[in-house]
């Protein structure tokens, strides 16, 4: 159970590029960061907007000479002080992580940054390399993965509870860009821009979750083949995609569906996974987090709840708040933050034996990512065609 204590020599110096007060994405960086006294936020170039950034950074608490204009200010300025940030995170339009990323690892200073890690698989591997050569830390906040019960899924999974996995079937929605986008905000404008969104629109921003958290259910798995079809239903997004259904196969014999979309009119948000297994089946969805139902062939079903002694020691080993209280997305969130700070202070103090099977979304994560991304649009482009993966 996670209650607090410090598990990392000292508190690390954090800083922010992006993450503004408009920003979608940056509280959740925020609470996820700020909740067990692991990182203090000391730096940050919030905003595009230099003033409004600053006006925002000194809300926060960030002294104003901290609060930076543009991360080349940030980077310079922390370089300067002593007491400068151990670890930036970057929380801005895709089409920034690359450069943003590079500049700070150059300096000497760990990152946290957002997906998709990048455009091509090409620049996660120079920067793989990179981060080796200087020793830092590459964390991806890929933020539904620290909940609880994806960790009881995915140990059920190694304990053979499910039986040799047959059937992969995941679905990420939501409906808020039904509408076109004449009057969208900044948020909706750069993903649905190639320049500024990447190859893919859907698959990248929603499609990369399910994606990610499969891979911790199921580790052994690896895609052979998958056959894309995306299409943009408001015609001005095309050529990247709102819509998207994705078959796959895996080296176990084991087939996938997903389909990823935000014009699931009506649809409030619905992530939903279910893996099953020759004997049994689980299925999770993050509209009720802290629950996992457990179907055994010819027994009646059972509903697991998060925070219960009966759960493997990795689901409980993530828990925070107790079976008798809900765990959310903010709890993830802080579980994902917790583990790149383990991973951060394991490289600080040369801990290599820790970092060998730590379990943190790292630089792979984020390569894998971007080249589950680049195969799908390789087979959308031929026309929703089975490709090898690459
Ligand atoms: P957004 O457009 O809402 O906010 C971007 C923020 O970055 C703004 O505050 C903007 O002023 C700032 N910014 C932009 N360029 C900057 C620069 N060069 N320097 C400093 N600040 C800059 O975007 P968002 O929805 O918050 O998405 C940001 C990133 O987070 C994207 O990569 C997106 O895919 C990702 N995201 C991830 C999750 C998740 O669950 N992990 C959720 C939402 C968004």
């Amino acid at each position: 159970m996670i209650n607090g204590e410090r598990t990392i020599q000292r508190p690390l110096r954090w800083g922010m590029v992006g993450g503004g007060r408009t920003g979608q994405v940056g509280y959740k960086h925020r609470t996820g960061a700020l909740r067990d006294g692991t990182y203090q936020l000391v730096a940050g170039a919030f905003d595009l907007k230099a003033g409004r950034g600053r006006d925002f950074g000194t809300s926060l608490g960030v002294a104003g000479d901290r609060c930076y204009a543009t991360y080349q200010e940030l980077i310079a300025g922390e370089a300067a002080r002593e007491d400068g940030v151990d670890v930036v995170s970057v929380a801005t339009p895709n089409f920034t992580h690359y450069e943003i990323t590079k500049a700070l690892l150059e300096a000497g200073i760990h990152v946290i940054c957002e997906k998709p890690l990048f455009f091509t698989v090409k620049e996660c591997e120079e920067i793989a390399a990179l981060a080796e050569e200087k020793g830092l830390i590459v964390g991806v906040t890929y933020g539904f993965t620290g909940h609880p019960m994806v960790h009881q899924m995915a140990a059920m999974v190694a304990k053979g509870m499910l039986g040799e996995i047959r059937i992969v079937d995941m679905q990420y929605t939501h409906g808020f860009n039904a509408g076109d986008d004449e009057g969208a905000g900044e948020a909706v404008k750069w993903r649905t821009n190639p320049e500024t969104a990447g190859p893919t629109f859907v698959l990248g921003d929603i499609g990369t979750h399910l994606y990610y958290l499969s891979e911790v259910v199921l580790p052994e798995l690896k895609i052979e083949k998958l056959l894309c079809d995306r299409k943009a239903f408001i015609p001005t997004r095309a050529p990247l995609e709102d819509h998207a259904t994705v078959l796959m196969h895996y080296n176990n014999g084991a087939r996938g569906r997903l389909w990823v979309s935000s014009v699931n009119a009506g649809n409030m948000g619905s992530q939903r996974y279910r893996f099953v297994g020759a004997k049994a089946s689980v299925e999770w969805s993050d509209s009720r987090p802290d629950q996992l139902i457990y179907e055994v062939q010819g027994e009646p079903g059972q509903v697991l709840h998060h925070g219960m002694p009966y759960l493997e020691g990795e689901s409980l080993a993530a828990d925070r708040m107790g079976a008798l209280h809900t765990e959310g997305l903010g709890d993830s969130w802080s579980n994902i933050y917790l583990w790149i700070a383990q991973a951060i202070d394991a490289r600080m103090h040369g801990n290599a034996a820790f970092l060998k099977t730590h379990h943190y979304p790292g630089i792979k994560a984020g390569t894998e990512g971007v080249r589950w991304l680049e195969n799908c649009v390789r087979s959308a482009d031929a026309g929703a065609a089975w490709v090898e993966f690459e």
